[in-house]
């Protein structure tokens, strides 16, 4: 589909590039011709005025003839030039032209590549749960001698894979509602979004004995909108959380410098190697670790969907982590 685009597009742009050369083309010839053939009447005028004594009728028809078949010769001669500029324009200016339609719609259709990716992997996460409570479903259906205890735990994983898919579909929910969109924003001090964030993530940091710590006094203010700032933090908290050992730290850093406020959370957990901390801001993306060895749940969007948050406050968000020493995420916020 995009190689044909190319080339109407190429199409497009010739057709423009040679009406313009067209339309130069045939004007110089006009004005060319045009001179030429003042040029020749007045050389006309000047050798009939010659006195006969000077030229005889017969010399005077020849020389006459002679720059009427030079003029024309020049007239000629212009013609295959400008043609031949034609030509010339026509083939680099082709190439020239397709190189320029290919950069045009390279970034459409990376944008497009990206989104049937999207597509995917979303429809892949969402049939597989349901092919698989289905199948559940209709085997314990067929099942004569199901036993009150074997639906109750049937009916109970079916809850905990609808619980998981229904936190996929507002993950889903949650990517669509941030693009292109600007979020209602306010004056926000981080101090306190921080300090929520924590205790929302309090629970399941005392279930791992993991202790969460916060020192910084920064009075940091930002333009933002809070609940979206609050819900970032909470992404990565529970990443830090999720992703680390039992009796470990996460740290949380808050600071000021350059009209800019800059968060940290640092943990000591499984990190990640460099070509996998590359992708793991993608939709859907999730390293190998996280996904098989250490069995944490989720579908990779969260940190899609923090990122989204921070570039519509006009922020930045990163990672520089090493694996099995820990991980630490950087915000940085316009004050
Ligand atoms: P999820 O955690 O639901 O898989 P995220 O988008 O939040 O999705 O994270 C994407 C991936 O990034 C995770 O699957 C994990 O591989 C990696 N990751 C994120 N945070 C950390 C962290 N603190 N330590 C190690 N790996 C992490």
């Amino acid at each position: 589909m995009f190689e044909k685009t190319t080339v109407k597009l190429t199409a497009v742009y010739l057709s423009i590039m040679m009406a313009i050369s067209i339309f130069f083309s045939l004007n110089l010839y006009r004005v060319s011709v045009h001179e030429f053939n003042r040029t020749l009447q007045l050389e006309t005028v000047a050798i009939q005025r010659l006195p006969n004594w000077r030229l005889d009728v017969e010399a005077r028809n020849q020389l006459l003839q002679e720059r009427q078949a030079s003029f024309a010769g020049a007239k000629t001669h212009l013609l295959g030039q400008l043609l031949l500029v034609n030509i010339v324009i026509f083939a680099g200016g082709g190439l020239v032209c397709y190189y320029l339609a290919r950069r045009t719609l390279e970034p459409i259709e990376e944008s497009h590549q990206a989104l049937e990716r999207f597509t995917g992997d979303a429809s892949h996460e969402l049939r597989t749960p349901v092919a698989a409570m289905r199948t559940e479903i209709e085997v314990s259906l067929m099942n004569p001698k199901l036993t009150l205890k074997q639906a109750k735990q049937q009916l109970q994983s079916n809850l905990e894979e609808l619980g998981r898919l229904t936190s996929l579909v507002e993950g889903l929910l949650r990517l669509a509602s941030l693009d292109n969109k600007a979020l209602p924003k306010e004056s926000v001090l981080l101090g306190s979004v921080i300090k929520e964030a924590i205790a929302h993530n309090k629970p399941l940091a005392k279930d791992k004995k993991i202790s969460l710590e916060y020192k910084s006094t920064t009075k940091a203010k930002v333009h933002g909108n809070k609940e979206s700032l609050v819900e970032v933090l909470n992404i990565l908290l529970d990443n830090a959380i999720k992703y680390s050992s039992k009796n470990s730290a996460v740290v949380i850093g808050l600071k000021t410098a350059n009209k800019q406020a800059k968060l940290t959370i640092s943990d000591e957990g499984i990190g990640m190697n460099p070509s996998e901390a590359e992708h793991i801001f993608e939709r859907f993306y999730r390293a190998d670790e996280a996904r098989s060895k250490h069995q944490a749940e989720g579908y990779g969007l969260g940190l899609a969907i923090a990122q989204d948050i921070i570039v519509l406050h006009g922020g930045q968000i990163s990672v520089s982590t090493k694996p099995q020493k820990g991980s630490t995420f950087s915000v940085t916020l316009p004050l």
